[in-house]
């Protein structure tokens, strides 16, 4: 292959205004012909329209993407990948989208081209999360970290208001765990420091004029970095936490990194506040539990899990399945700890 790659991650990786259109050119620099391209049912048009302009060159579209990568889901799309003969993926969307190329490339091994449209920073990782029965697992495997991402601000033009916040703020959870991370380098808290200035600058600029391409296109280049992050080192509690009630109790995931996100920063800064100051340098408060929540807050984040459905009475049985399995984190996990986090979160007050 003749592409650049990127010395952190060995992956190609472009920002540019309207660089969809050039996909053409980036499928035949990795010797490739037969294109397969990805997405939700919610963005059929995108997938047909890319199909269209790729003419003789795609080979099948799959518009059947679904959140958290059902296996049943990506046995389908294997299956018409494979009678296709398909020689590359091309996936246009989000996390789950990207997650369905992601398992493909598990089973087949082809290339990936994604072109994300939120900020989830999946297309940075070599992590896929699969649900069977209703249960989650993860794995990582550098078979399925995509070989070139394509960031075109014009396809994040339409992304919803509230999905603009609540994937920004998913996306800088993944650089704040980064910046007390315990296999942390200077690379990847320099990194998380830049992926969090892009959001804190950019995020407001993007809710005022939801087209303003520089701003969106500096949301996206922090969605790489926080999404680089998270595929360079380890998380913690936040991402322990929205794992458990995203699994056990169906919440969604974007929205729910948003409400945890300050609580777990409040949590986690009593034992390392040094770490999380330059967080609180960005947002003028050193108090950074507080300073994330008055931010969310401020951009009309959702604020308490109540209000995406969980049940007063899930409290309990989220702690037990939160503290059963010990991981590391930059502060002991304890129970009583936990119950008042979540308690908190759940409610949509302060973080304490
Ligand atoms: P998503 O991909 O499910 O998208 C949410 C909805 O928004 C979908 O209907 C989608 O079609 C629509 N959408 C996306 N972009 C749009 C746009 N620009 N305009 C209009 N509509 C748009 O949501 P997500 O939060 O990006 O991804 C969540 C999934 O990604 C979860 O399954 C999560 O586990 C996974 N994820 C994985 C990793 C990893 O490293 N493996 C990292 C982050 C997230």
């Amino acid at each position: 292959m003749g592409i650049k790659r990127h010395s952190l991650t060995n992956q190609s990786v472009h920002f540019r205004s309207g660089i969809r259109h050039e996909l053409d050119s980036f499928i035949k620099e990795i010797d490739c012909s037969r294109a397969f391209v990805l997405s939700t049912p919610e963005q059929t048009d995108v997938a047909r329209d890319l199909a269209e302009k790729l003419q003789n060159i795609t080979v099948g579209v799959f518009t059947g993407a679904k959140m958290h990568t059902p296996v049943e889901v990506t046995a389908m799309a294997l299956e018409h990948t494979k009678s296709v003969n398909a020689d590359c993926l091309v996936s246009v969307g989000g996390g789950s989208t990207t997650g369905l190329s992601k398992a493909i490339a598990l089973h087949t091994d082809l290339p990936q081209i994604i072109i994300p449209t939120t900020y989830a920073g999946s297309e940075a990782t070599p992590i896929l999360g699969q649900t069977e029965d209703g249960i989650k697992t993860t794995i990582k495997d550098d078979k399925v970290l995509p070989e070139i991402i394509l960031y075109d601000p014009e396809l994040v033009v339409t992304l919803p208001r509230n999905l603009s916040v609540t994937s920004g703020l998913n996306a800088m959870a993944h650089a704040v765990e980064g910046l007390y991370a315990k296999d942390r380098s200077d690379d990847s808290t320099q990194l998380a420091k830049d992926g969090l200035q892009y959001f804190v600058s950019s995020l407001p600029d993007v809710l005022v004029d939801p087209e303003d391409i520089k701003a969106r296109e500096d949301t996206l280049r922090g969605a790489w970095a926080c999404g680089t992050v998270l595929g360079t080192v380890g998380m913690a509690l936040h991402h322990k936490l929205c794992h458990t009630l995203g699994g056990s109790f169906d919440l969604p995931h974007a929205e729910t990194h948003a409400i945890i996100l300050p609580h777990a920063i409040a949590y986690n800064a009593l034992a390392v506040p040094d770490l999380l100051e330059p967080l609180g340098v960005m947002l003028n408060d050193r108090n950074t539990g507080k300073a994330i929540w008055e931010f969310a807050k401020s951009l009309g984040a959702p604020l308490s899990l109540s209000e995406l459905g969980m049940k007063e009475d899930d409290i309990d049985l989220a702690v037990d399945i939160a503290v059963k399995n010990p991981y590391w984190n930059p502060r002991e996990i304890t129970r009583e700890g936990i119950h008042k986090l979540l308690r908190n979160a759940w409610a949509g007050s302060a973080p304490e």
